[in-house]
């Protein structure tokens, strides 16, 4: 993981919810199976150009 970078807006980011987005992930292959599992995460943007992942905000589009 990349050290977050300081705002160059303020002293703090101010996050600002952008969209939700679908993550897909592969998960356990122990008996030579995978499972696709996707999960919604909330894509937030400071006015700084800094992106983050945080809760999602409602369901997928
Ligand atoms: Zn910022």
């Amino acid at each position: 993981m990349k050290k977050p970078k300081a705002c160059t807006n303020g002293p703090r980011h101010k996050w600002k919810f952008v969209k939700d987005i679908a993550v897909k992930k592969m998960s356990g292959c122990a008996n030579g199976f995978s499972t696709l599992s996707i999960t919604a995460k909330g894509v937030y943007s400071c006015e700084c150009g800094a992106k983050k992942c945080g809760n999602p905000h409602g369901g997928i589009q």
